[in-house]
């Protein structure tokens, strides 16, 4: 029977004989769908998030450089380095920073990866003037606004010892505030400063 469809009604009915098709394909596939009320697109179906971070996590690696450079270590993924100059423990005269990195208890995180840029170069000039490095840890603060006014932020502080970075202190700020956004602001205003000049 032929009937004038309503947009809503086309839309329904669409859904439905997009429904029916894939009852109709999974039929010639030799199994069933379980047949439902109002089925949801087969695109909503989606697997599990912490599936998909551990998959997303698997999956990252350091630049191609730094594999054809044999830089990456023991796990076949990541660039062991010293703490102090980030000279890599596989090749000597070789710095490598940033999320390349593995072994120092940080988040891999751009505001490390600029504090681990600024305390390289400070070691490779000491290096290269036949000067002893200065000991720098680096440090990490992430912000985080809630609102249109308030951010939250966490910092983690950190120190040498014995030649590795070793964690301090992981604070969280104590609540959404107002001081806390515009700290944020002043932070992003001086690394954008820092990286892009
Ligand atoms: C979605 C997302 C959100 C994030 N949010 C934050 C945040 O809020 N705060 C924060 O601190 N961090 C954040 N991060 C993490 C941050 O972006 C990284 O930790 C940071 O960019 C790492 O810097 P990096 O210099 O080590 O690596 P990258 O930023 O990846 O830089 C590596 C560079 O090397 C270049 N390169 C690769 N191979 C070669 C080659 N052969 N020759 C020349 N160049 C090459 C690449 O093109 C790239 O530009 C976020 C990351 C993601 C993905």
């Amino acid at each position: 029977m032929a009937f004038a469809r309503t947009p809503q009604r086309a839309r329904a009915a669409a859904a439905s004989d997009h429904h029916a098709e894939a009852e109709e394909r999974s039929a010639e596939q030799g199994s069933l769908p379980e047949r439902r009320e109002n089925p949801l697109p087969t695109i909503l179906q989606i697997r599990p998030f912490e599936n998909r971070e551990a998959d997303h996590a698997e999956r990252q690696r350091p630049g191609a450089i730094a594999v054809d450079a044999d830089l990456v270590g023991g796990d076949k993924r990541w660039c062991e380095v010293d703490h102090v100059t980030y000279e890599s423990v596989k090749h000597k005269n070789i710095h490598v920073v940033g999320d390349a990195t593995i072994d120092l208890p940080v988040p891999k995180s751009g505001n490390v990866a600029n504090a681990m840029g600024k305390i390289c170069a400070t070691a490779v000039v000491n290096l290269l003037n036949g000067k002893e490095p200065p000991v720098i840890a680096p440090g990490n603060t992430c912000y985080s606004w809630v609102n249109d006014k308030e951010a939250i932020a966490v910092v983690n502080a950190y120190k040498i010892e014995n030649g590795k970075v070793v964690q301090i202190e992981q604070k969280l700020t104590p609540g959404k505030s107002v001081a806390v956004a515009r700290n944020s602001l002043a932070w992003r205003a001086s690394i954008w400063n820092d990286v892009l000049g």
